[in-house]
């Protein structure tokens, strides 16, 4: 699942391998052709954005929007190096001078001109970015209270109140803040919700500048690594989106 920080590192891959060029764009894929990727063939590639969990990938007046979801992914190859999925799965390849990158599957990938990005409903509701750059955490402590009876884990998954976590670090950064995933959120205090906002940014932060996530509690097998106690999990939310806590640690 690709959370917000793989896709900022992404983006910034993409940014250094294929911004300022003129794009060879093929579809291989039927699903890519129908998304009408052919229109940016021979256009120059002029910024590639992290949003949230989405990408979005700006060649003047038309933006190629991607969400991987699940199942999805981005590869970057050097010319003529072989890839690791066949060539027929291939929705878009993007090459350039001396690199193409290839998107495979997930549940969103079409395209759309600036304007009906400004407007798009699926993209103009997200919440403020945990990554962005002018991130400001009073202004998602103000956007979760909009939901206050939903528990904290569930609400740090929801991309309409917060932008880009996902269910690794939905429960990391609980952890980290020795939260509760399960408390509602009216029921924390702004420094408890802050305290769980910044854990997850900087884990976020640090994720994205090395490449590698390191879990103190996700999917985490054994005894809790601060108290020594058992950890639990349980799905949570519309989703069922299966939460780590440690019931000793996290009050
Ligand atoms: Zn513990």
């Amino acid at each position: 699942m690709a959370e917000g920080d793989t896709i900022l590192r992404l983006a910034q891959r993409l940014e250094a391998a294929l911004v300022g060029q003129e794009l060879a764009v093929n579809a291989p894929n039927p699903r890519g052709r129908a998304a009408g990727v052919k229109r940016l063939d021979g256009l120059q590639l002029e910024a590639a954005e992290a949003r949230g969990k989405h990408l979005l990938l700006h060649f003047g007046e038309l933006v190629l929007h991607s969400h991987l979801g699940m199942s999805g992914g981005w590869h970057v190859y050097s010319l003529g190096a072989p890839w690791r999925r066949p060539r027929s799965s291939a929705w878009v390849v993007l090459a350039g001078r001396d690199q193409e990158a290839v998107q495979f599957g997930g549940p969103t990938m079409r395209l759309l001109t600036a304007r009906q990005l400004r407007s798009d409903a699926q993209l103009s509701t997200l919440g403020p970015d945990i990554l962005a750059a002018d991130f400001d955490v009073e202004m998602a402590i103000s956007s979760l209270r909009r939901d206050y009876t939903r528990g904290i884990g569930d609400a740090l998954l929801d991309q309409r109140l917060l932008a880009g976590i996902g269910n690794i670090f939905k429960s990391e950064a609980c952890f980290a803040a020795r939260l509760d995933p399960w408390r509602p959120v009216g029921d924390l205090s702004d420094e408890e919700l802050r305290a769980v906002l910044l854990a997850a940014r900087g884990e976020m932060r640090d994720a994205v500048a090395s490449g590698r996530k390191s879990f103190s509690i996700y999917r985490h097998r054994g005894p809790c690594r601060a108290c020594g106690g058992s950890i639990l999990s349980r799905g949570q939310g519309d989703a069922n989106r299966t939460t780590y806590w440690c019931p000793h640690c996290q009050v």
